[in-house]
């Protein structure tokens, strides 16, 4: 089958529910993917963050093969031999007294709503179904129907109502917002992305967390990070409120916690919090289950053992100031943190992010835009610095051809 016969049988037989950049993939090795041609690429979507140690790393492909041999999902009715080990390893790596595995991001945040919600009733003292959580404009949570009542993107909650009500939406990164809603003595937690990924890439001004965090603290109010797409050293620290020193009180995960071999998705918390949920109050089939245990500790040893949040820190430096000094009137800003970054396109002659997109591909690049006019560039952060340069001319070399 050539590419054109594989992207017409998806969409005969598939839903339309995604608009896929036009290249059909069929492996991939470290940073780069090759289509069905055999022509190779430089992968700067990384899945959207799910793939920062590299396509089918070696670590992550002998945990999931000898995983699964032995054995792959028990469900929670039982106990098994690895799930506690995860269990230890993660709280550990991250510095919480618990965690709750889940499968994929939208779920995890969905547990840590409800997370919330059980404190506020059992521990904060509010009354039955008065709890608030505040959540920011621009958020991306996933799309479940109770995360995208909480979102201000059509494309996201068009017709998809009634919505879950017990949400307030502010601004981001603004702090005054925030101190507003906090005097309501119903407000129990804060969502939000450190930085908004879906959103392009919005990086909140210096301060915003840790300011954020500490007006949470004084209103006795949970703060919630969203670090799916921003964790796992994606933005050159192993998580984005790192920059701030700020110790979320529930830490939500996914993504690049599977190595983008399985899903992997989890809440961390402490006991006050984590232990307001009892058993059979919440749950999921395959939460948890071995696979997820095996592949996920060596996601983490990967990024631990190959300094990849460093790594991010240095290229995402190199990156941002390399592009931005491209003399290009269709790049309109650059803006990001260690390897999460997006080019703001202003388009020419009728030429669009799209556009630039396809040409891209042609040169041997992946990327995706996002919102129309956003170029996220997000490379697996195994990528060294000869590589990222060379990258770096693929895309200059194609601003510089519109
Ligand atoms: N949270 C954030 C910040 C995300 O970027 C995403 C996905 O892009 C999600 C949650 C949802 O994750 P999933 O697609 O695994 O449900």
């Amino acid at each position: 089958m050539n590419q054109k016969e594989f992207i017409e049988r998806e969409a005969r037989y598939g839903a339309h529910n995604y608009h896929p950049l036009p290249v059909v993939l069929e492996k991939g090795k470290g940073i780069y993917v090759w289509d069905t041609d055999g022509k190779k690429y430089f992968d700067f979507l990384s899945a959207y963050s799910a793939v920062n140690q590299g396509h089918c790393h070696p670590a992550l492909l002998k945990a999931l093969n000898e995983q699964a041999q032995r054995l792959t999902l028990t469900s929670r009715a039982f106990y098994n031999d690895v799930l506690g080990e995860w269990e230890e390893y993660i709280t550990k790596y991250f510095g919480y007294d618990k965690v709750l595995p889940v499968n994929t991001g939208a779920e995890a945040d969905e547990t840590a709503l409800k997370l919330c919600r059980k404190w506020a009733y059992k521990v904060k003292g509010i009354a039955q179904n008065e709890a608030k959580i505040i959540v920011c404009d621009g958020n991306f949570h996933g799309r479940t129907i109770t995360i995208i009542s909480l979102s201000n993107d059509p494309d996201s909650y068009g017709d998809y109502g009634p919505f879950t009500p017990g949400f307030l939406r502010i601004p981001y990164d603004d702090i005054p917002a925030l101190e507003k809603e906090l005097k309501d003595p119903n407000v129990a937690g804060f969502l939000l992305e450190p930085i908004q990924g879906e959103a392009g890439v919005y990086v909140p001004s210096d301060g915003y967390l840790r300011k954020a965090y500490e007006l949470c603290k004084k209103h006795n109010v949970l703060f919630i990070a969203d670090e799916v797409q921003t964790g796992i050293g994606r933005t050159g620290k192993l998580l984005a409120c790192d920059y701030e020193d700020v110790r979320p009180d529930i830490l939500v995960l996914g993504k690049a916690l599977g190595g983008g071999v399985i899903p992997v998705s989890c809440v961390l918390a402490d006991d006050e919090i984590m232990l307001t949920i009892k058993p059979g109050e919440h749950g999921s089939t395959f939460g948890g289950y071995l696979l997820a245990g095996k592949v996920s500790i060596a996601a983490l040893e990967i990024i631990k053992n190959e300094k990849l949040a460093e790594n991010a820190y240095k290229l995402g430096e190199i990156f941002r100031s390399r592009i931005r000094a491209i003399k290009n009137d269709m790049i309109a800003q650059v803006r990001g943190k260690g390897l999460l970054n997006a080019v703001v396109v202003e388009p020419k002659n009728g030429k669009t992010a799209w556009d630039i997109c396809l040409a891209l591909r042609d040169n041997g690049l992946l990327a995706k835009p996002t919102h129309q006019h956003i170029i996220r560039f997000a490379p697996p952060l195994v990528i060294n610095e000869s590589e990222i340069n060379e990258a770096i001319d693929i895309i200059e070399k194609t601003l510089q051809q519109f």
